[in-house]
């Protein structure tokens, strides 16, 4: 009985030991920051002036982000899955070529602050199945949610920057940043090989919108 009650308390003990690592670690990270040097000249290498870059904040996000895993920024802010939060105190420190995702989620603050109604647009594709349709993406590869889907090579091929949905330009900033900057993040990976075989499109395709990033005609319809 006393070797039941030791273990017992000794459940105990760790129990409240974890809980106030995690609470330290809660405290030490918070629940949002602002963007880092780094992350900032990452992006000033695609958006240069265009975004105000101090109203940016990076959230961590409840349930439904650490369900689905995926990121969200619906309003000029980022909205990051817990885990992926915690993991990504820096992205331009990041392992695996996160950093195309950030990038990707900067598009869409670059969309808003120049006035592209985000929100709106997430909610039609939502109510559309954007988010929850799967197609086989001839860019993005199999199981590719509807949103995402472009195929710049065939399809896509006479579209110009502003005809893509939002999500479709967040992908393509993304291929041009993991192309251009990410060479020496381990090459192999899947996204950088496609980024890679679509540079020349991209590149024309983002000619405007590089040139000239405070352009509001760039902003994607729907
Ligand atoms: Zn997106």
């Amino acid at each position: 009985m006393s070797n039941v009650l030791a273990s017992f308390k000794a459940k105990l003990q760790k129990m409240d030991k974890d809980f106030k690592t995690a609470s330290a670690l809660h405290l030490k990270i918070g629940v949002r920051r602002k963007l880092t040097a780094g992350e900032i000249q990452m992006c000033q290498l695609v958006f240069k002036n265009s975004i105000d870059y101090s109203k940016v904040l990076i959230n961590i996000g409840g349930y439904i982000h650490s369900k689905t895993g995926n990121a969200m920024t619906p309003a000029g802010e980022i909205v990051l899955p817990r885990s992926e939060y915690i993991t990504n105190l820096d992205f331009s420190k990041s392992k695996g070529g996160l950093q195309h995702w950030f990038i990707h989620e900067m598009t869409h603050v670059w969309q808003y602050q120049l006035g592209a109604p985000n929100g709106w647009f997430g909610i039609k594709h939502l109510c559309n199945g954007g988010y929850t349709s799967q197609v086989n993406s001839v860019d993005s590869g199999k199981n590719e949610l509807k949103a995402y889907d472009t195929d710049l090579l065939g399809r896509d091929y006479n579209k110009k920057f502003n005809d893509f949905n939002f999500e479709q330009q967040g992908r393509i900033i993304e291929f041009w940043f993991d192309a251009m900057y990410l060479r020496n993040i381990d090459p192999t990976r899947q996204h950088h090989q496609t980024s890679l075989q679509l540079l020349p499109k991209v590149r024309s395709l983002l000619n405007n919108f590089l040139t000239n990033p405070n352009d509001k005609f760039l902003l994607p319809k729907e």
